[in-house]
């Protein structure tokens, strides 16, 4: 016994095989439904931007580009104690530990840092948890538009620290600020 087909979208149509009429064959009327829908089109509002001339407003929750931070004097906040690894479930960060040198105290706050901290742009899904996991708070998703250009090589997607670590200007600028606020 033959099995009916239940059609899971409920838009099953039974295809007919009936000879077209005069007016079916010349595809006016059908034309003439496809530019009536074309035009009902015109008037909606729009869902498209011109980017790059419009730039969309970003959410107030926005997650951008990560940044490794640094203290007030510009030393870099990272341990290297790999809780934003572990935490991250795209498996995304990678990490090297190094003891800091005495003559290195003006460059880690702490007495181990990262040698190395890299990040795979294309497996990062912006989802935070490695700034929530952070205890030093050394890692933040900022609020720039920036997430990572488009390229031509996987490689060029892994960030590392030339990519990551906040630049020193921006600091030093911190640092005045607060002291002058
Ligand atoms: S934002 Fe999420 S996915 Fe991206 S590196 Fe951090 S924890 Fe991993
Ligand atoms: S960014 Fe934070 S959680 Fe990640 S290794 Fe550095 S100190 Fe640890």
């Amino acid at each position: 016994m033959a099995v009916e087909q239940i059609s899971l979208s409920g838009r099953k149509k039974v295809v007919s095989n009936k000879e077209m009429t005069f007016i079916e064959k010349i595809y006016l009327l059908t034309i003439l439904k496809g530019l009536w829908i074309t035009l009902k089109h015109l008037f909606r509002r729009k869902v498209t931007i011109k980017y790059p001339e419009e730039i969309r407003e970003m959410s107030p929750v926005y997650r951008g580009q990560h940044m490794l931070m640094r203290d007030d004097e510009g030393r870099e906040r990272c341990t290297a104690c790999g809780l934003c690894a572990l935490s991250c479930p795209a498996e995304a960060i990678t990490m090297k530990a190094e003891e800091r040198k005495p003559e290195e105290k003006h460059l880690y706050r702490e007495e181990k840092y990262a040698s190395i901290y890299e990040i795979n742009m294309l497996r990062c899904i912006f989802c935070g948890l490695c700034e929530e996991a952070c205890p030093k708070e050394a890692i933040f998703l900022t609020k720039s538009k920036k997430i990572a250009n488009a390229d031509y090589s996987r490689e060029d997607f892994i960030f590392g620290k030339d990519k990551l670590v906040m630049p020193l200007e921006m600091a030093i600028n911190n640092t005045k600020s607060n002291t002058a606020n």
